[in-house]
């Protein structure tokens, strides 16, 4: 029996005179997540149909395709002839030995013989008889078989309804620099602005050989991460070795993550404006360290001069975003013990409410746009 998957999708629906690009980001994505794969997408009445693919790919297309932001759900389906002995074969393909079920069907061919509540109770019936450890239950069935006739001659019979990532389809929300370090937060950020649409691109600032290498390739390999979500995406990587040690020699070593932010800020902002990103984006969480109380946000958030900072994560509870890393595949990989560069020269107690007026006086001992330069001239640029 040929197989293929429906793809079903979410908000674009609401999308009116806008519904055209969307559709049309939402293909691209589906095409970059199956590269490799022989396969057709064909539109069909508000779904995507995917056709004409190995039988054996279907589960690495499935799980490729729950990482396409725009799909709210998929199923795996057998494509029969509309005819009453080929669906009852599909349908018992797909649904389950025992347990408790129900069929719904819906028909566009209003051809067919039976209309969709006949159906489904043909369907079921006849299932009943052929398994005898299945029971019917309308209001809660463990599982539902969906049959769908639709105008071509051909039926699609599914069982599992499997959860796609919801949201937008990247590149629908326009483009944001995510500030990323090798920690929990930042990933989880950047991928909470992936699933409303926006394409990223990361930079990373480390302080080798304060960091060591392990540090940056962990970054890589996060930022890897996202790239599946995000059809791609470019690490700039950037040192600071320099401005930390000049903070450390001239200013009160207090302000030293203070300091370092902004000069971050400042640096994202130039990077952001060269590749057309139109925001920064941090893995901020208010009040979870020293240094992202609202002063300390306003600290580093002031020295952005045209840009947004989208903190995603600010109302976030540290259990509930260790939860989102998890399901997105990158807890693992942050928690292995490298150092950031925000450890390095650590104050023993940082300022926590900094003063504007006090930042700027510690700041006025360092060449900011100097340090801002001969940082610029580190950066390098992969692309995963
Ligand atoms: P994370 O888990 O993302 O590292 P965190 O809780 O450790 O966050 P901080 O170290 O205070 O928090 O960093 C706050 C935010 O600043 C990060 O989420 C990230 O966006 C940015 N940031 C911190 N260190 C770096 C770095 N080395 N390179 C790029 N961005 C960084
Ligand atoms: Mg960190």
């Amino acid at each position: 029996m040929e197989k293929v998957i429906i793809i079903r999708y979410c908000e674009i629906h609401l999308k009116g005179g806008n519904r055209g690009f969307f559709e049309k980001m939402l293909v691209d994505n589906m095409e970059k997540a199956l590269k490799g794969f022989k396969h057709v997408i064909k539109k069909h009445s508000g779904r995507y149909l995917i056709e004409g693919f190995a039988p054996d790919d279907a589960d690495e297309m499935v799980f490729r395709l729950t990482k396409v932001f725009g799909i709210h759900t998929l199923s795996v389906a057998d494509k029969t002839d509309s005819n009453l002995d080929d669906i009852l074969a599909a349908a018992l393909e797909v649904g389950p030995e025992c347990g408790t079920f129900k069929v719904e069907s819906h028909r566009a061919d209003k051809n067919f013989p039976l209309n969709s509540m006949q159906l489904s109770a043909e369907i079921g019936g006849k299932m009943l008889e052929k398994r005898p450890h299945l029971k019917v239950d309308i209001h809660n069935p463990q599982s539902v078989i969906g049959i769908d006739v639709r105008e071509n001659g051909k039926t699609l019979v599914f069982g599992d309804v499997i959860a796609g990532a919801g949201g937008m389809p990247v590149g629908t929300a326009g483009k944001g620099m995510l500030l990323i370090s090798g920690g929990i937060d930042s990933p989880v950020a950047g991928h909470m602005m992936a699933r409303r649409g926006m394409t990223l691109e990361c930079v990373h600032f480390h302080s080798y050989p304060y960091t060591n290498m392990q540090a940056r390739e962990k970054v890589e390999e996060l930022a890897k991460v996202l790239s599946t979500y995000s059809c791609g995406i470019k690490l700039n990587v950037v040192k600071v070795t320099h401005i930390q040690e000049e903070i450390h020699k001239k200013c009160n070593g207090d302000f030293m993550v203070t300091l370092l932010r902004r000069f971050m800020m400042r640096i994202a902002e130039r990077l952001a404006k060269r590749c057309g990103a139109q925001c920064l984006i941090t893995g901020e969480s208010l009040g979870q360290v020293a240094s992202q109380t609202v002063e300390g946000m306003t600290s580093s958030g002031s020295v952005v001069e045209s840009l947004p900072i989208m903190r995603p994560l600010c109302g976030f509870d540290k259990n509930e975003i260790i939860e989102r890393s998890r399901s997105i595949g990158t807890y693992d990989i942050s928690i292995r013990p490298y150092e950031d560069c925000c450890t390095v020269f650590l104050p023993r107690h940082p300022v926590i409410h900094p003063k504007i007026e006090d930042v700027l006086k510690e700041e006025e001992k360092l060449d900011v746009e100097g340090l801002i330069k001969e940082a610029m001239n580190s950066l390098e640029i992969v692309s995963l």
